[in-house]
């Protein structure tokens, strides 16, 4: 097992497990949406390349344990093959947690699966994207936030703009949140955004991130350091 660039099949969604030899992979679809054949296709990779075992992650992420480092390969060509993507760790975005929003739950104010697409298609924030450090996006369709949008460096409800004499709908934006060792409580942007004006906030946050964060610096801690002042000047001005 020398030689083996683990960085790169962490970057790929294969990570080491403490059982020497054996990876897990962890598979992601948008959103959390898994379709019944998405869960034939993973049950046949864990039959025949795992243990038969399947786990589900906090991130709305399939786990397979018991990978042999020898068919890392195989199991990523079926992955490919039946439309399943693979997840991420190391200094890199993490899958987007997503809850259904006004899809299907009746407390949902947002379509939060479209909004999801709106990062990934026009701003090109995806899954994987290199950073200095862990970097998680949450978005949630109501001030439930069931996928806790004060927990993460990038989190996004929807909210009834109270302020505004129409009560338009729009996005509440909390910045630099993070649990681990280091667990911060994130920043309640003071306005509701409409859906354009959050997109613009998510890419220059993420921009900003990546220009002036140190390697393993989350970014509450990026924030403790320039003085949230200066953030806020750069991301919302
Ligand atoms: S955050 Fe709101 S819309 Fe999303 S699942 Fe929870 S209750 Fe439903």
């Amino acid at each position: 097992m020398e030689n083996i660039d683990y960085d790169s099949l962490k970057r790929r969604g294969f990570l080491r497990q403490k059982q020497e030899g054996f990876f897990v992979v962890r598979l992601r679809k948008a959103y959390g949406n898994y379709a019944s054949i998405d869960l034939e296709n993973i049950k046949s990779i864990a039959d025949q390349f795992g243990r038969g075992l399947v786990h589900a992650t906090t991130r709305q992420g399939l786990e397979i344990p018991y990978i042999k480092y020898e068919d890392i390969a195989l199991v990523e060509a079926k992955a490919k093959q039946t439309g399943l993507e693979t997840g991420t760790s190391g200094p890199r975005l993490r899958t987007t947690t997503v809850c259904p929003g006004n899809n299907w739950c009746k407390s949902g104010l947002v379509n939060t699966f479209e909004f999801y697409q709106r990062i990934e298609n026009e701003l090109g924030i995806k899954c994987a994207m290199d950073l200095p450090h862990k970097f998680k996006i949450v978005i949630s369709g109501c001030p439930n936030t069931c996928t806790r949008a004060q927990q993460s460096e990038i989190g996004l409800h929807g909210a009834v703009d109270l302020a505004d004499p129409k009560k338009n709908i729009g996005w509440q934006v909390y910045l630099g949140g993070c649990g681990g060792k280091t667990p911060r409580l994130a920043l309640k942007l003071e306005k509701i955004y409409n859906e354009n004006e959050a997109l613009r906030i998510i890419a220059r946050v993420v921009k900003f991130f990546k220009d002036n964060a140190k390697p393993k610096q989350r970014l509450a801690l990026l924030i403790e350091e320039v003085g949230r002042e200066r953030f806020l000047k750069e991301v919302l001005e």
